[in-house]
Order: structure tokens, then C-alpha cells, then sequence
């Protein structure tokens, strides 16, 4: 019997844990109490991570559809359709009617490897799921502190004093989270919940705010404002560390209390209350997540957020800083490998000639495409269009991760060739020409990245079943098979290659790496550096190493309820289940405590509809109808529903309005109507 340090494949918190292997069989989970994350817990998920390994239906082989239905083939039968579609594609159409959507869920390796792929055939369509989760938190954070990154380590909040948390419930969605916001409120921090929900996480608050959704930036601004007037800030911090604070003065001028109060319906008392305790606090924390993310105004209301923390010092030492939830494993790695369409690995632009010249050099390769290309959602525009003729979705589920399914399901139709790379079959697949089956987490070795940049190797614990291969054989055969010449024999390999082109990663390598329990912290700029836990400490990441103060103004969401629509939709997690539910349906145990897709409607809304606990209800949006229980609630503010968004259907409703700066689709606001069934 043997005993494998790894990681949970599940959210971005990276938990440790081990798994017993007997004859070749991965048999049970035991608790890791030296990782410095989660010590030796594990939320409901991370216990069922063995669930997906050996499941009864686990795609064995790579199919095609033959008249309706699927038939086995060989892999080199899937080789070969692929190298040849997607030639004829390229060849009479031109690179970038090609688009590839990457993964989360897989390793850095992985990542890096499809991207270069993507970029070696020509184009720059390559892009996955943070595109959906936090693509303004790069674009936000990037923008005002340099680096679109969590700042300090998740156990650092128990050195918080105040913690203001705002859109995010992790007690349900990041459970080890909450055991260092427990500890920092025992030791005496106010903790401050801004939601428009009454949620789990809302429950170990001091003061909750009761917000309307998408009014984020009229309450921080609000703060900012009542933070300058009563002489709160920390003007030595904005002296010597920042610019922009002038520029913020004129610009939260009108975003009084009474203003903030009316747009946000949070009493001007309360928004006072915790201005205060947020900028006096000797160490204050923001912890955020898609709540702020996902809006039409997503990158802004980051940078309203990394406003409030420059202008009270909170940034830069142990127990401050901002705090990013990303939800899956390695959204964080996928982001920092290049798998975007903007940047490059190590957030090269792709069109600074002279980085992406020292990448193709590195790579051998002449001629990477300088053109950003398309985002998920572009990406499936542009095929409803057929503007992309030729797709690969590695590890990813659109067709119930994006918005608006319908538009999805026509735009997937509508392309020439479709390939998807999964471990069982999904709503995704069913549109497929060809489908390949890949190993799961515990079936590869690679590095993944959790949200607070700690970068921990993955060993492979047994087999993948039947003829799955890994994401990254299965990119490599086909890269060789295109003549793209690359050198990826295996996950050691191609780490060492990310360390020599990624400056942050340049001290992990697999040596370093390696059986190392709570992975290195990037950046890590050199061999047996030790890694860094907390970044801005001396400069910002910005090229003149300040902290930038950037103007945001509130706006309104794209769709308002209106006549017709009357009620505001707002999509959210839970506890059992993950992103598209591909994985946590397959975990009985946590199929078990599935609450299945569920409506909370507040008892003022459903006065006069004859709706009752219980009831199925009809919700329908100008985009499409579904079913759904309804769980009539106090803890949801009148005039607005709630949904989880891991069942196929959610995403019927939601609108595909677009962040302009990152993007991301404004899962969090539509307008909706609910009637009785
Ligand atoms: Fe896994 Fe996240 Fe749960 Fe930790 S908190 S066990 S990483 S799902």
C-alpha cells in the first residue's frame, strides 16, 4: 500500500491530501494536517475526489458520430481527422478562423502546451473559463496594482483585523477559506459581508450589507468619499506608494451617502459604519469573488476595489491586501501559462513585439501571431457568424458554463469540425465531430496553481482506464503530427520549459517542486528562491511601481426588470456541486446532498403568484424559459432570485452582455419573470 501527497482537484484554495493506493487502485482519502492551507480538513468535494477515478462511465475511447450516433475509433483514426480538418480549415479559411478553449481544470503543462499549440498554428483564439470567473480581476487588478493576482497567502487572513468581504460566499464555495476568517474573528476581527444574499458566509459576519446586485461601485465609492472627507486615508502610504489620488478626489465628489444609500439600498449608517472600520483597521483584507466579477462593469468594480485598499494603506503587508477567489483548481495557472487571448505566457501582450519575440525565439518559432485574439464568448459569435470555422474545448463545458445556452448551441452547430477532449461525456459533447477521452486529475502528473499563486506539483497516482490518454500526449501527438515540432515528452519537461520563459515561475522546476507539501509561491525569479507570500511589499507590479488610483463610475447593468421582466435575476454556487457539475454529479456522495436546480424568491414576490414552497416555477428571461423548485426565503432581498448556475438550463436565462475591458459575461444581472406552473 502507498501513501501520495497531492492535491484536491476541485476549487482554487490548492488543499493538500493524500490518497492510499492498493494494487494499482486508488482506494481512500486521508487528511494532510502539515498543509498550510487546509491542515488537514476537507470540505465535502475534496473527501469525494476519488469519485471520478474508475467511474462507470468515463470516456474509454476516442469516438466519431456516424449517423447519429457514436462509434468507437482508433486514436490514430482521431489523429488523423483533427491534423487534417483542422489543416483544410487553416489552410483555405486562414488561422484565425480557428478558436481553442483551454482549461482550469488541467495542469500548467497542459495550458501552456495548448496554448502554444494554438499560437504555433497562427492564431491567438485561445482562452477558457476565467473568462467566465475572473478575467476583470486581471484586467482590474493588473491595471491598478500590476499584477492580476491574489496579493497575500489565504492563511494571512488570520492576521487580518478586518476582513470586508463582497460578492463572494465562500463558506459554500471555498470552505478552507472560512476556517482563517474564523480564526482572525476570534482573535477580534470585524468581519463586514456585503451580498445581495443573506448566504452561509453572511453568517459568521459582524455587519452585513444588504446590497442590490450590481450597485458594487456606488457603495465604494461611497466608502472612498466618506473615507477622504473624514480625513481617513493613509497619506503617507498615497504620498510615497501611488498616483492617481487627485483624479479620485474629483471623482467620488458626488458619490455622497445619501447617493450611495439610494442607488445601493444600504443605509448611509451602515455604509459610515464600515467606511470606518475598514480604513482605522491596522490590517484590513478585501476578499472578493464573481459576485464583483461577473458584470458588464466587472473590471471596474476591481478597481474600485484596489481603489479603497490604496487609498487606506491596506495593500502590501501581512494581514491587507485583496483577496480573489478563483473557483477552479488552476484558473490562476491557466491564466498565468498564456491560455488567453491577449497575453502571451508570464502576461506577455501579444502584440509588445519585443516579448513576444523572446518567446518565439525561445520556442523556435518564427512568426506568433500579433493580433489579440477572441474570448470564449467572442469565439462563439464568431462561429454563429462563421467567422470560426474549427473548434477544440479541452476540459470545458460551454454549452452550461457561457451564457445565453440557446446562441451557444446554434453557434457550436453551425462549425465545420468540433473536437472535445473530456473525461466523460457532457452537453458539450453531443455537438462534437470527434471526442477524445483524457485522463482526470489523478491519472497525469503537472503543477497546478492555487488562487493565492502557491504552485504544487500533482503526481500521477494510477492509471488512466481504457484507452484515455493525458490532455498533454493527446496536444503533443497532435502538435507533431501539424510539424509544430514540439518538445513536450512530459510534464517535467515542459515545467522546465514554463520556468525558462515565465520570470515569475523561473525557480520551479520539478527538482523544486516536487513532494514539496504546500507547493512554491510565485514569484519566484531563481533556483532556491523561497518564493513570495506577499507581493507589493516595496513596489507595485505597474511599471513605474505605483499603485494606480483609477476613476470608476457607477453604471447601470445592461438589462433593468422592467414591465414584462420584473424581478432581477442573480446566478450563484453551492456547496455539493462544482462549475458545470461534469464531475460532482458522477460523486454519489455528493450527488446525495444535491439540492438540484432551485429558485430563492423573498415571500414579498411571490405574494399574488400562488407560489408555494416547494412548487416548480417557470422562470423565463427575454433569452428562454426554464423549471425550477422554489425555496421562498427571507434571505434573498425582494426583487431579486437567486440560481445556481451548475445545472444545464441556468444558463438559458443569462444575458451574454459583455465587460468591455475583460470580457466577461454579466452572469450576475438580468431581468426575469417567475410564474407558477
Ligand atoms: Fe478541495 Fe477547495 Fe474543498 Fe479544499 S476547499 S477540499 S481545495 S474543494
Amino acid at each position: 500500500m502507498q501513501k501520495i501527497a497531492t492535491v484536491c482537484p476541485y476549487c482554487g484554495c490548492g488543499c493538500g491530501l493524500y490518497v492510499t493506493v492498493e494494487n494499482g487502485k486508488a482506494t481512500n482519502v486521508e487528511y494532510m494536517s502539515e498543509h498550510p492551507v487546509n491542515k488537514g480538513a476537507l470540505c465535502p468535494k475534496g473527501n469525494a475526489a476519488l469519485e471520478v477515478i474508475n467511474h462507470p462511465d468515463r470516456l474509454l475511447y476516442p469516438m466519431r458520430k456516424r449517423r447519429g450516433t457514436w462509434i468507437k475509433i482508433s486514436w490514430d483514426k482521431a489523429f488523423n481527422s483533427i491534423v487534417s480538418n483542422f489543416r483544410k480549415i487553416r489552410d483555405a479559411q486562414g488561422p484565425d478562423t480557428l478558436g481553442f478553449i483551454s482549461s482550469a481544470k488541467c495542469t500548467n503543462e497542459e495550458n501552456y502546451s495548448l496554448q502554444k499549440l494554438a499560437r504555433m498554428l497562427g492564431t491567438n483564439n485561445i482562452d477558457h473559463c476565467a473568462r467566465l470567473c475572473h478575467a476583470s480581476t486581471l484586467t482590474g487588478l493588473t491595471a491598478t496594482l500590476g499584477r492580476g493576482a491574489m496579493t497575500n497567502p489565504i492563511p494571512d487572513l488570520a492576521n487580518s483585523d478586518c476582513i470586508f468581504i463582497i460578492g463572494s460566499n465562500f463558506a459554500e464555495n471555498h470552505p478552507m477559506v472560512s476556517g482563517w476568517v474564523w480564526d482572525a474573528k476570534d482573535k477580534g476581527a470585524k468581519i463586514i459581508v456585503v451580498d445581495p444574499r443573506y448566504s452561509p458566509t453572511a453568517w459568521m459576519s459582524d455587519i452585513f450589507l444588504e446590497i442590490k446586485p450590481g450597485t458594487d461601485i456606488a457603495l465604494i465609492n461611497g466608502m472612498i468619499h466618506y473615507i477622504i472627507k473624514e480625513n481617513l486615508t493613509n497619506k503617507d502610504f498615497i504620498r510615497k506608494r501611488t498616483s492617481g489620488f487627485e483624479q479620485i478626489v474629483t471623482s467620488i465628489e458626488k458619490y455622497t451617502l445619501p447617493l450611495a444609500e439610494d442607488i445601493t439600498g444600504i443605509p448611509q449608517d451602515k455604509i459610515r459604519q464600515v467606511a470606518r472600520i475598514y480604513a482605522k483597521a491596522k490590517r484590513g483584507a478585501i476578499i472578493f469573488c464573481m459576485g464583483i466579477t461577473q458584470h458588464t462593469c466587472g473590471s471596474d468594480n476591481v478597481i474600485a476595489l484596489a481603489n479603497l485598499a490604496l487609498v487606506c494603506g491596506q495593500v502590501g503587508r501581512v494581514g491587507t491586501g485583496v483577496f480573489p477567489l478563483r473557483g477552479q483548481d488552476n484558473v490562476q495557472g491557466a491564466c498565468d501559462m498564456g491560455a488567453l487571448p491577449d497575453f502571451l505566457p508570464g502576461y506577455i501582450r501579444v502584440n509588445d513585439e519585443a516579448g513576444r519575440a523572446e518567446i518565439a525565439q525561445k520556442w523556435g518559432w518564427e512568426n506568433l501571431p500579433k493580433r489579440p485574439g477572441l474570448t470564449v464568448v467572442e469565439m462563439i459569435n464568431a462561429a454563429a457568424e462563421g467567422r470560426i470555422r474549427g473548434m477544440y474545448i479541452m476540459g470545458e463545458n460551454p454549452l452550461v458554463s457561457a451564457p445565453n445556452t440557446q446562441h451557444v448551441q446554434e453557434a457550436l452547430k453551425n462549425l465545420d469540425f468540433l473536437v472535445v477532449q473530456d473525461i466523460f461525456l457532457n452537453e458539450t459533447t453531443e455537438l462534437a465531430d470527434v471526442i477524445l477521452p483524457a485522463a482526470c486529475w489523478a491519472e497525469k502528473e503537472g503543477t497546478v496553481t492555487a488562487t493565492d499563486r502557491s504552485v504544487q506539483w500533482r503526481p500521477k497516482i494510477v492509471a488512466p482506464p481504457g484507452e484515455a490518454k493525458t490532455d498533454l500526449d493527446i496536444i503533443c501527438e497532435i502538435a507533431e503530427r501539424l510539424g509544430l515540432g514540439f518538445n513536450c515528452q512530459n510534464a517535467e519537461e515542459v515545467l522546465r520549459e514554463v520556468s525558462d520563459v515565465i520570470p515569475s515561475y523561473a525557480g520551479i522546476t520539478p527538482e523544486q517542486v516536487k513532494g514539496r507539501i504546500g507547493g512554491i509561491t510565485w514569484p519566484c525569479p531563481f533556483l532556491d528562491n523561497p518564493g513570495t507570500s506577499v507581493l507589493h511589499t516595496e513596489s507595485f507590479g505597474t511599471p513605474d511601481s505605483l499603485g494606480h488610483m483609477i476613476p470608476v463610475e457607477y453604471q447601470f447593468p445592461a438589462e433593468q426588470p422592467n414591465d414584462k421582466y420584473p424581478l432581477t435575476l442573480t446566478t450563484g454556487r453551492v456547496a455539493m456541486d462544482y462549475n458545470t457539475g461534469a464531475m460532482t454529479r458522477k460523486a454519489t456522495p455528493l450527488l446525495r446532498r444535491d439540492p438540484g436546480l432551485f429558485v430563492e424568491i423573498n415571500p414579498k414576490d411571490v405574494e399574488n403568484l400562488n407560489i408555494e414552497n416547494d412548487d416548480e416555477v417557470e422562470i423565463s428571461t427575454k433569452r428562454g424559459k426554464i423549471k425550477a423548485r422554489a425555496v421562498i426565503t427571507e434571505t434573498i432581498i425582494p426583487g431579486v432570485v437567486f440560481i445556481p448556475f451548475h445545472f444545464p438550463g441556468a444558463n438559458v436565462l443569462t444575458i451574454d452582455a459583455l465587460d468591455p475591458q475583460a470580457k466577461i459575461p454579466e452572469f450576475k444581472v438580468c431581468a426575469c419573470k417567475i410564474n407558477k406552473k
